[in-house]
């Protein structure tokens, strides 16, 4: 059997294994099965990848999605290995069965849905006993990950059929409870966990409410130099910033699952090429693209969970040089995320996807290192602060915001629950409109109650309080209590804002005069 560093060392051509990649490769070589836990860009195809040419027969490696397999194909052919994918999008199927039964490939990658079916379990019987089995993007098959896909759970019955061929479950993205569910619903023991390191000291993370967005991304642009990717929420949002962004004279361009698949291959590969290019695109972008010098990403609108920040932000600068990661978010995407979670997912499912909006919402709104948050989100016990994210460079100024937010839950209380901020803001600022006349409003107690100062505050407060769940907005707009809500009026929790930098020039500036 060739030696794994040597293969590293002929085959790909690289000096050494990094991180932990040897570890994760010694167990696969021991035939023991693990779960190997580390970050985008860590290396972890190798970690199959090796195993496969120097143990005996071919390795089998399941993965999600057909275009992530092409990619590895292709990337494995390029350094030499014999790859194929089993998919429906191959009209070579019988070739490449053909191939597979003769041990003349060392890597075969199927989706979860073929691995399962009777007939391929046949054909591995009629076949080479398998060098292992790798299961990518293993967080898959977790229902507390943040992809679950119900193929990846009739995977057991394939993996328990081989127990002496080592599995390998790999993935960028779990936490503390999608790991564990791994391990069990894949059949691997606690002591199989191998979990690299999360830290990505060169990207410095920044998150600001939208304040103007396509300005706010256009100085990002400007500041930025290098290729950089820009997260649209719709389709339509990709076109619209794609068109603002153009006019920086930055070289831009839309990506999206609309798009004709020509022009969408032709502007990955520009992308791909280019050392300028802006793209703008929804999260499917990215998934399986070696570009190493990517040098931003930002959010135009909040992700679906700390998972998938990391993952997506984990884009930028993977060749090890500094990059940016910046989230830019508004009260109505935690507003919509909730009513998302509370009407279309599953009864049993809402506590966790409650919990990760939540924990979310506690990187968006901390004063303290970003950083730290993400990384102890992740299990690890970082520093207190990195020096390297905008909290840490910039220390925003926190205020106690307890009392507005109090007024202002009250105020949408004693109107019932169902009016929009400007109302509310209105009926606390003792502005005697038509609207507010005639819905008999400045005859509430709430009337007229905040000051000037509480009155500047009110925005972020609210979005702030729709972050943790205080306020929820309904789909006008009318604003009314979430669960979170007793608490910061009986005066048991408190809320702190932090001042958007902005605000924050502002408000010095008037107190100096
Ligand atoms: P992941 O799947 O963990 O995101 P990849 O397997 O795509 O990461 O690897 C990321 C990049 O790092 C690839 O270009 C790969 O060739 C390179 N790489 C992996 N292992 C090593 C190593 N030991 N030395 C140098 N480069 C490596
Ligand atoms: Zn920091």
């Amino acid at each position: 059997m060739p030696a794994p560093l040597d293969i590293l060392h002929a085959t790909f051509g690289y000096a050494a294994f990094r991180g932990r990649q040897a570890e994760v490769i010694d167990r696969v070589m021991a035939g023991q099965h693990s779960l190997a836990v580390m970050p985008t860009g860590a290396g972890k195809s190798l970690t199959y990848q090796i195993p496969a040419l120097c143990r005996p027969g071919t390795g089998l490696v399941i993965s999600p999605l057909i275009a992530l397999m092409h990619d590895q194909v292709r990337s494995a052919e390029a350094a030499g290995i014999r790859a194929a994918a089993l998919t429906s999008a191959d009209d070579n199927r019988d070739e490449t069965i053909a191939r597979f039964r003769d041990g003349a490939l060392d890597l075969l990658y199927v989706a979860p849905e073929r691995a399962s079916t009777e007939g391929f379990r046949r054909m591995l019987d009629r076949a080479p006993p398998l060098a292992l089995i790798a299961i990518d993007e293993a967080h898959c098959v977790s229902e507390w990950g943040h992809d679950f896909r119900p193929d990846y759970r009739l995977l057991r019955p394939l993996l328990d059929a081989y127990p002496d061929t080592p599995r390998l479950a790999l993935t960028a993205t779990a936490d503390r409870h999608t790991r564990a569910d791994i391990l069990t619903q894949l059949g691997i023991p606690e002591d199989g966990l191998i979990l690299a390191g999360f830290d990505r000291p060169n990207i410095r993370y920044a998150i600001s409410p939208r304040d103007g967005l396509p300005k706010q991304l256009a100085q990002l642009v400007k500041e930025v130099e290098g290729p950089g990717i820009v997260y649209a929420t719709s389709r339509d949002g990709t076109e619209r910033l794609a068109a603002a962004l153009a006019q920086t004279g930055r070289p831009t361009r839309a990506y999206h699952a609309g798009l004709d698949p020509a022009v969408r291959a032709a502007n990955q590969r520009a992308f791909v090429d280019s050392e300028d290019m802006v793209m703008v695109a929804t999260i499917a972008f990215g998934m399986g693209i070696d570009k190493p010098d990517v040098r931003f990403v930002a959010h135009a609108g909040l992700p679906k969970s700390i998972e998938a920040y990391y993952q997506e932000t984990g884009r930028a600068g993977r060749d090890g040089d500094p990059a940016v990661a910046h989230l830019f978010w508004g009260a109505e995407d935690f507003a919509r995320a909730r009513r998302r979670i509370e009407s279309e997912v599953e009864e049993a499912r809402r506590p966790g996807e409650r919990q990760r909006l939540n924990a979310l919402a506690g990187l968006v709104e901390t004063a303290g290192c970003r950083r730290a948050v993400l990384l102890a989100h992740f299990g690890e016990t970082p520093p207190p602060a990195c020096g390297n994210c905008d909290n840490c460079l910039n220390p925003p100024a926190a205020v106690d915001a307890t009392v507005v937010a109090q007024k202002l839950l009250s105020a949408a209380f004693r109107t019932d629950m169902r009016y929009g901020l400007g109302h509310l803001t209105d009926v606390l600022a003792g502005r005697d409109n038509e609207k507010v006349r005639s819905l008999g409003h400045d005859r509430l107690s709430v009337f007229g109650i905040a000051d000037a100062e509480e009155l500047r505050l009110v925005k972020a407060v609210a979005r702030a309080l729709m972050a943790r769940d205080a306020l929820r907005a309904d789909e006008y707009g009318g604003l009314g209590f979430g669960p979170a809500a007793k608490a910061i009026l009986k005066g048991d929790a408190e809320l702190a804002i932090v001042l958007p930098p902005k605000r924050e020039r502002r408000a010095r500036r008037a107190s100096a005069e």
